[in-house]
């Protein structure tokens, strides 16, 4: 990023399934769904705040006994670092009350939505001062930024496969589940791989100090270190290349056809944790971000986790996942 004066500024967007709540049909974004969840909420912000990780909001999300918890942005690695200590402790707290939490792709088959780790970004120059911000550009990302969202989508097939690095990552990224299916960016957008953020200017509120894009093609499967430093990677090949700005391709992607969105120049994501580690050998540049040994035991254990999981209901896969993650 110092080659281009930039530093990034990032915050993981967290949702999980927290065993201990009471599940009610319809619950979802309810007020009572809080008091649902008990005691839980409680410790993990104060554990959460303790650690220093800075927690913002906790929300009960669409799906049943699922939460969302975001955290303030931090510079560079610190935001994957935020990452680890959240999870962990979010499974402390959790353990403790005698319950348990998962924040796998896809816990219940039944739940009709996943749990997204959603990737906030917005660049700085070498002062801090936010530079992703262009009040005039249609979907306000500045020149820069849409450089480096324009490399985030070019090289997407491949960010999935360690974005979205599980057997049932691929329930969780199909249209109509407020994830990602295509490599589009939008506007606002709950079904784009990349949503620009709502802004709010009450009260005068600067615009450009809030303005953030949002990776929304990964799951808590990924490695968040690998994750961040993948997008970076990506991101930096679209300033190197000074790549256009990507449209606002908005709309529910499960409307369109495969062929009109691919007239636009989206594509769909891959469909399999199979497809994207081909995706990634096959894009030379995105194969290269990684050391040889690395990718090549990536590829590896990936590959033997895909044997494993052969021949499982997505019962028994999601059963899998959830206890793992
Ligand atoms: N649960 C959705 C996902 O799997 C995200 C919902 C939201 O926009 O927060 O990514
Ligand atoms: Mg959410």
């Amino acid at each position: 990023m110092a080659e281009h004066g930039l530093t990034l500024l990032s915050a993981f967007e967290h949702e999980l399934y927290y065993a201990g709540a009471l599940e009610r049909i319809g619950w979802g974004y309810n007020l009572d769904a809080i008091r649902r969840q008990g005691k839980f909420a409680e410790g993990f912000l104060f554990a959460l705040d303790a650690a220093g990780v800075e927690p913002e909001t906790f929300l009960p999300e669409y799906g049943p006994r699922q939460y969302e918890v975001t955290t303030r942005p931090a510079v560079g690695i610190e935001s994957a670092d935020r990452a680890v200590i959240l999870r962990q402790m979010a499974r402390a707290v959790a353990t403790r009350l005698g319950e348990s939490v998962s924040f796998a792709p896809m816990v219940r088959p039944d739940g009709g939505v996943g749990n997204g780790v959603h990737v906030h970004m917005s660049l700085c120059d070498l002062d801090g001062k936010p530079v992703s911000y262009d009040p005039k550009s249609p979907t306000g990302l500045s020149e820069t930024a849409g450089q480096f969202v324009a490399g985030i989508l070019r090289h997407l097939p491949a960010l999935c496969a360690i974005s979205a690095p599980s057997v049932v990552s691929y329930q969780r990224l199909v249209p109509n589940k407020w994830s990602a299916a295509y490599t589009n960016m939008g506007v606002r957008d709950r079904e784009a791989a990349v949503r620009i953020c709502p802004l709010s200017e009450i009260g005068g509120r600067d615009a450009a100090g809030q303005f953030n894009f949002e990776y929304r093609a990964a799951d808590g499967a990924a490695n968040p270190y690998l994750l961040l430093g993948a997008l970076v990677r990506a991101g930096i090949d679209g300033l190197r290349a000074k790549l256009p700005a990507p449209d606002d391709d908005r709309g529910v992607p499960g409307d369109l056809e495969d062929a009109a969105w691919a007239a636009r120049g989206i594509r769909r994501l891959p469909q399999s944790l199979d497809q994207a580690l081909r995706d990634l050998e096959h894009d030379e540049a995105a194969s290269n971000w990684f050391p040889e040994a690395l990718l090549d035991a990536y590829l590896r254990y990936k590959r033997s986790e895909i044997e494993q999981m052969q021949g499982l209901t997505l019962d028994e896969l999601c059963a899998k996942y959830g206890e793992a993650y």
